[in-house]
């Protein structure tokens, strides 16, 4: 029996090693990568950049704390905001502290116009992640329950209804900002509408209310653009990322612009670890290779490769419900659930995952060779095909 607490259903694989888009398992067994580490390592596995980045760093200083300048987190700080197009950034670990950091600065600007209580409008299948602000944030019942009391200051609305939020603005003063993923990624890969996301922008800009975009899994050269926002024409006050920020090595990041970027005063916030030397060292290089080599233009063109080629090798089409996309984030719903597939896909040697019970979600690493692409649609149909044909769904379905 294993001494770790019991958090995960692990699917049975051990690897030892990769490289690319390949991971490697301790027989010797090639995967072919559609996961990403749940959009990490969109730089791929070993990127020689990125190792020799981390090598070199390592071998002069990891850590000396947030009490002193750190030459490579200014560097680092100085890249993403100009990526990002924002003012201002905090160095954290992960995904839910860049969160953290988001709803603290939300509330504060709250605090600043004078509400005592201040609200933060989230949306039904949000993912925000684990800790309990962040959980509360989220609008999926199975990830709070068991963890109440929940934190308060979170008003629920459903996704793409305007209407809602604007009736919320008017029976709700506490209201101060607006927070969301403009892709949602584990409520199954939903681009929200387009239009929605402007008029909430005009919204929030109206009300004096923060608009807090959550790109921890969309961001990062994943979506086509360095973040999502960027194909929409406006930016939100505030934008998180973490995952492939550091392509594998834990660094979160919580950018903001005017008035957002000016709140933190010393004593407001802080991270140990946050934005250390070998962190930063990581994301400046995963940061330099993504602008240089237009890397996330690769993003739509591979999707449309793992798409069409899953299409032309799929024989159920009707068990698809919907295709969702944004570059290479990949949605296939389908009619019934199918969590067992990503065990199947292991012996059929390409690592998917499933979320919101009834999707399959593709993440490829973004130096995906053309070929790979191809194969990975090939294969996952294949999986689906057999998958279907041996069990149960189908008939359900006809
Ligand atoms: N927000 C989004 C959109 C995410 O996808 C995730 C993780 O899946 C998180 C927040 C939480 O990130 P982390 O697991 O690094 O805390």
């Amino acid at each position: 029996m294993s001494t770790l607490m019991n958090t995960y259903a692990r699917l049975p694989v051990t690897f030892t090693h990769g490289k690319g888009a390949l991971l490697y398992d301790d027989g010797g067994k090639a995967y072919l990568d559609g996961v990403s580490g749940i959009a990490v390592t969109n730089l791929g596995h070993a990127h020689p950049a990125v190792s020799a980045a981390i090598s070199e760093q390592a071998s002069s200083l990891v850590h000396c704390s947030n009490l002193f300048r750190i030459d490579s987190q200014e560097r680092a700080a100085d890249q993403l905001t100009t990526l990002a197009e924002m003012d201002r950034v905090f160095f954290c670990n992960s995904g839910a502290e860049a969160n953290e950091a988001a709803i603290k600065l939300a509330r504060l600007h709250g605090q600043r116009l004078g509400v005592e209580q201040p609200q933060i409008i989230v949306l039904e299948h949000a993912f925000h992640g684990r800790t309990l602000a962040t959980l509360s944030a989220t609008g999926n019942r199975k990830i709070q329950a068991g963890f109440e009391p929940l934190v308060s200051g979170f008003v629920r609305a459903p996704r793409n209804d305007l209407e809602a939020i604007e009736t919320i603005a008017t029976s709700n003063t506490g209201v101060v900002a607006v927070m969301l993923e403009p892709v949602q990624g584990e409520g199954g890969i939903h681009p929200l509408d387009r239009e929605y996301l402007a008029a909430l922008k005009e919204l929030c800009r109206k009300q004096n209310w923060l608009l807090i975009f959550d790109e921890i899994q969309s961001g990062n050269g994943r979506t086509g653009s360095y973040f999502y926002y960027q194909q929409l024409g406006f930016k939100p006050d505030i934008v998180t990322t973490a995952k492939a920020l550091g392509n594998g090595v834990p660094i979160g990041a919580c950018l903001a612009q005017g008035q957002a970027a000016e709140l933190f005063a010393p004593g407001h916030h802080g991270s140990t670890y946050g934005g250390n030397p070998l962190a930063c060292a990581a994301a400046s290089a995963v940061m330099d290779v993504i602008s240089k080599s237009s890397m996330s233009e690769r993003a739509p063109i591979l999707a449309h490769s793992v798409l069409e080629s899953f299409q032309s090798s799929f024989k159920h089409g009707s068990f698809i419900k919907e295709l969702r996309q944004a570059g290479l984030m990949i949605g296939i719903e389908l009619q019934s659930a199918c969590g067992e597939l990503a065990k199947r896909a292991l012996q059929e040697g390409i690592l998917i995952n499933v979320t919101a019970g009834n999707t399959i979600r593709l993440l490829p690493p973004l130096v995906m060779e053309q070929e790979q692409a191809q194969e990975l649609g090939e294969r996952l149909a294949k999986t689906v095909n057999t998958w279907l044909e041996e069990s149960s769904p189908l008939q359900g379905a006809a």
